[in-house]
């Protein structure tokens, strides 16, 4: 390791139409910054599309800063990088011992190079050639190849520096969190709301976490797991707060008094009611579930329709086109595959009918809830309500 590196991240998305550029760079910065903190003390500022982290001590956690940065919405491609003066012969000399453990375990290699700086004397091609033979020389057992390199050593010539590295990877994507608005995630214990809630965060959405607990139906285990999910996602998401209400009352209240057909239905649509309070308390104007279509009874269109038919707030389903298979994917990319599996029961698989309706009609599903004392329940049910913050480990 260099005692100067340093991290180059891109930016995407940049030219969003109707977006305002200035908000989306003011966002993400503050974003790494505030992300970066945990890793020491960094210089960080923005020039050209690329934001520039700066270690401002010998103590500072690069590896940290590194996967963080690989985490940060609205970041394309993260790269490890050195600066050195804007000479031929520095940009060999950083590429040569920066490089040495890469040129070790590659036979080929070619050099790309970027002239941000339109002053400097030489073009893209001309400093690739240059830079190119130099190093060739200097690792007589590494040949070029253009096409398809075992290695390609990045070089860019920038305001004040020269920077060369190894090549990027990939960022996260999508857009600044605080970009995007705000809105109230649904989050179970399953495989889908993490994925979901991810999905829209990655657009640049502040998210709050709902999640109903049903005791003694559903365990301390259950609800820890789930504060697991959440803890996993504040990686991308930021800080966050989960709201966690009681929902056994409401439960064994459809259980007692509503047609068994009807049962999931109408606790969905509580879970909708409890979810828009948040939501209205907290300032956020939309709802984000992890439903996908036809993946069970309460999900086909019809039932989705009963379901959102007690708020007034868009119901934001990113899942809704997924297979199980491509949810799993995510699941297992964003890290919260392993405890979504663990085996505990969610309130949702409590009191599941035998035979739900598939294509419930609206009329008949508010008039079986109609017998139950809607208002006092919700109410009820957000008076117990608790919360707990949470922000990124690291
Ligand atoms: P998941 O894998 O997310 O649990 P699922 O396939 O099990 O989803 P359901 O149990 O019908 O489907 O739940 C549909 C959606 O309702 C979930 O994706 C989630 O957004 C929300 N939901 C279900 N149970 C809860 C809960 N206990 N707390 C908060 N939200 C819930
Ligand atoms: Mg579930």
């Amino acid at each position: 390791m260099n005692n100067n590196e340093m991290l180059l991240l891109k930016l995407g998305e940049v030219v969003l139409k109707g977006l305002n550029r200035h908000s989306f760079e003011d966002k993400l910065v503050n974003n790494v910054r505030r992300r970066m903190k945990n890793c020491g003390s960094f210089q960080i500022y923005i020039r050209q599309s690329t934001i520039y982290v700066e270690p401002q001590s010998e103590n500072c956690d690069m590896e940290g800063a590194y996967q963080a940065a690989k985490q940060i919405f609205g970041i394309v491609t993260v790269a490890r990088a050195v600066p050195c003066e804007k000479t031929i012969d520095a940009i060999v000399e950083t590429a040569k011992t920066y490089l040495a453990g890469e040129f070790a375990n590659a036979r080929t290699f070619k050099v790309e190079s970027k002239r941000a700086d339109k002053h400097f004397y030489l073009n893209s091609i001309q400093i690739s050639q240059e830079v190119g033979g130099l190093l060739a020389e200097a690792f007589p057992d590494v040949a070029v190849d253009v096409h398809d390199p075992d290695l390609t050593v990045h070089v860019e010539i920038r305001e004040k520096y020269a920077y060369v590295h190894a090549p990027s990877v990939a960022g996260a994507g999508g857009l600044p969190i605080g970009m995007g608005g705000h809105a109230v995630s649904l989050l179970s214990g399953g495989l889908d709301s993490p994925v979901s809630s991810y999905m829209i965060a990655r657009r640049g959405v502040i998210l709050d976490m709902v999640h109903f607990v049903s005791p003694p139906y559903t365990s301390q285990q259950a609800q820890d797991k789930v504060m697991e999910l959440a803890q996993i996602l504040t990686t991308y998401c930021g800080r966050m707060i989960v709201h966690i209400i009681p929902f056994t009352e409401i439960q064994e209240e459809i259980r007692k008094n509503c047609p068994e057909e009807y049962f999931t239905l109408i606790m969905r649509r509580f879970m909708m009611r409890l979810a828009e309070a948040v939501a209205v308390k907290a300032g956020a104007s939309a709802l984000v579930t992890g439903e996908s279509l036809g993946q069970v009874a309460s999900q086909t269109i019809k039932a989705l329709g009963v379901t959102e038919d007690v708020t007034h707030l868009p119901v934001l389903r990113p899942l809704i086109g997924s297979d199980k298979v491509e949810i799993i994917r995510t699941a297992r990319e964003i890290g919260t595959y392993d405890t979504s599996i663990l085996p505990y029961e969610d309130c949702c698989t409590v009191f599941t009918p035998r035979h739900p309706a598939t294509r419930p009609v609206l009329e008949d599903v508010v008039k079986a809830e109609s017998v139950l004392d809607i208002d006092g329940l919700v109410e009820k049910a957000l008076a117990g309500e608790t919360w707990v913050r949470l922000k990124p480990n690291m």
